[in-house]
């Protein structure tokens, strides 16, 4: 829908297909931070197009507000990663020392916190933080909102939204593109691949290649409670509607969502650690979602080069990218050029190499 948006910002006339509200959608079950300070270990393009994303964000929630009204509460007062022993405070600061003394990586402004200066800015963690890691440029929004701000400031530009069109067959004809969905046939000049899990079957239609992967996260929301959190920390945080959501775990399970108290307890009581108070919270709510990750973790964006006019844009952090999605992929796009400027690092050629034997 960022993409979507940005497009329609320039005068084109762009209708979405999208599948229906029982979908795999991760952009409905996210965690929702804007998380800058540990991407890019292995290719520093990824951190610096994260940390661009991250000073964007401000002006996509105004551009936003002012065409919708809605407020997507974005707030940027900087996130923490909190550490459970010295040993995790070491490992942590020793990869991110790595992250950053890449060649080619920007510069971020990170810090890493004993126990005390942790303390200062976080009152309630417990005694067991050994620590933290520190970046100012982190921060959070309501993902729900910013979902549902995209689809109305979509309408109002003129964008058309269609649901209940899973597109299931894709054939380029003379430059154009003939889209056979469960509801009927679309023809196109242009074509952006967007659907998330769905664009591992759709981008080989044309010429593309997206080795996209689901992968599990389990998310706790508690009660709401009066405000106790003045920064973010990367598995938990207080919404802008009080209630605390919990995020920790990474699974393979395929296309299976459900959830299990084997790693929602365990989610639970590193949080517990993490700050006791939340011991004494009801938990409201638990659901799984699947993450869209590409086959090394990276972005994929490009254009076909067998079918020009065939776009594809497909990453994990689409909350975190989303102003990048919505203010410079669009006119990316728009020019035309393959690959696609300035993000050939990011194309799927790099998948092309051959494995190792
Ligand atoms: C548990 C969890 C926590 C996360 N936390 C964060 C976070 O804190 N910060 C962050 O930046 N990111 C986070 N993410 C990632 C972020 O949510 C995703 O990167 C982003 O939502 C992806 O958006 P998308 O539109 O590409 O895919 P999706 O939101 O999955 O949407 C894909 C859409 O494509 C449609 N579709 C599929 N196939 C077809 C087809 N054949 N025809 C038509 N339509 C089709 C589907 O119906 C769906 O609506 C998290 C994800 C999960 C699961």
């Amino acid at each position: 829908m960022a993409i979507a948006w940005g497009l329609a910002g320039r005068r084109r006339k762009v209708v979405v297909l999208d599948g229906g509200d029982l979908d795999f959608r991760a952009s409905r079950g996210n965690f929702a931070l804007v998380w800058v300070q540990s991407k890019g270990a292995g290719m520093p393009e990824y951190g610096c197009w994260t940390m661009q994303s991250s000073r964007l964000w401000p002006q996509l929630a105004s551009s936003l507000n002012e065409q919708t009204g809605l407020d997507v509460c974005l707030r940027k007062p900087g996130g923490l990663h909190l550490l459970l022993s010295d040993r995790e405070l070491e490992n942590r600061a020793n990869a991110l020392k790595r992250v950053h003394n890449q060649p080619g990586m920007e510069a971020l402004e990170y810090e890493m916190l004993d126990h005390g200066q942790v303390e200062k800015m976080l009152p309630q963690i417990g005694p067991e933080v050994a620590g933290a890691s520190f970046c100012s440029q982190d921060g959070h929004v309501n993902a729900l909102r910013l979902l549902r701000a995209l689809h109305v400031a979509f309408a109002r530009l003129g964008g058309e939204y269609r649901s209940n069109h899973l597109v299931h067959r894709i054939e380029p004809r003379g430059g154009e593109f003939s889209l056979s969905s469960s509801n009927g046939v679309f023809t196109a000049q242009r074509l952006v691949l967007a659907a998330g899990l769905g664009n591992s079957r759709l981008a080989p239609m044309v010429g593309l290649n997206a080795p996209v992967r689901p992968q599990r996260g389990q998310i706790i929301v508690t009660e709401k409670v009066a405000p106790f959190m003045n920064y973010v920390v990367h598995t938990i945080r207080q919404t802008d509607e009080g209630g605390v959501m919990i995020s920790d775990s990474v699974e393979e399970a395929d296309y299976d969502t459900s959830i299990g108290t084997e790693v929602l307890s365990i989610m639970a009581a590193r949080a517990v650690r993490m700050f006791p108070l939340l011991a004494g919270l009801n938990v409201v709510r638990c659901w799984a979602a699947l993450r869209v990750m590409p086959q090394d973790g990276f972005p994929i964006y490009d254009q076909s080069q067998s079918c020009p006019g065939a776009f594809i844009a497909t990453c994990h952090s689409g909350v975190t990218l989303a102003a990048n999605h919505a203010l410079v992929l669009p006119a990316l796009i728009d020019s035309g050029t393959t690959p696609l400027q300035d993000l050939q690092a990011f194309s799927t050629k790099r998948f092309d190499v051959p494995a190792a034997h």
